[in-house]
């Protein structure tokens, strides 16, 4: 993979949305057509054998990717929301976050025994989330689960992969 493309176009925000946060704008990844295309070829080959039957996108920049990629795929794609913005019966998962509770929540019948499933989000910091997402899928019973990011921090005291299930397959594109 071309890291230097993603290095590139990657914009770097110190301090928002608060003090002390080193806010990785991936808009500017998704603005500029040669990393756009980048990252969907890198997950497309990652992803291309497995068999994937649904994308579930976690909002709201995890949006983006999973519907590039799943029509490469040819698979679908699941939304994944804050409470009160998806119309029909959901189901749901809370979990801590530094203050307070979230809760995220997907439609009911979004997902089936016989799916193979991609998470997706742009980035893993403490893997909150996306552990979240982990156990809400998994009210589903699929076959499998796969967990993928475009960006990984490794270098800022996360250990967001720990959080994660043995049998949940994690990749990430670009660690920094
Ligand atoms: P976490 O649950 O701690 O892994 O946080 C991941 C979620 O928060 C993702 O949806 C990210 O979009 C967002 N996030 C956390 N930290 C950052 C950061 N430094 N830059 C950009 N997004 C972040």
């Amino acid at each position: 993979m071309n890291n230097q493309l993603l290095l590139d176009n990657l914009r770097c925000i110190p301090d928002w949305p608060i003090k002390g946060v080193n806010f990785r704008d991936v808009s500017t990844l998704f603005k500029n057509p040669e990393s756009l295309k980048e990252i969907c070829d890198e997950m497309y080959e990652i992803y291309k054998d497995k068999g994937i039957t649904k994308i579930v996108g976690i909002e709201s920049r995890g949006f983006v990717m999973s519907s590039a990629l799943a029509i490469r795929l040819g698979a679908g794609v699941v939304l994944c929301r804050k409470p009160g913005k998806l119309p029909c019966k959901t189901v749901q998962e809370s979990y801590a976050k530094e203050y307070g509770i979230d809760t995220i929540e997907i439609h009911e019948d979004a997902i089936n025994e016989n799916d193979i499933i991609l998470l997706h989000d742009d980035l893993l910091a403490t893997g909150g989330t996306m552990k979240a997402a982990c156990n809400l899928v998994k009210k589903f019973h699929p076959k499998k689960v796969y967990a993928n990011f475009i960006i990984e921090l490794v270098n800022e005291n996360f250990e967001g992969r720990k959080n994660f299930d043995e049998d949940v397959e994690v990749s990430t594109l670009l660690q920094l």
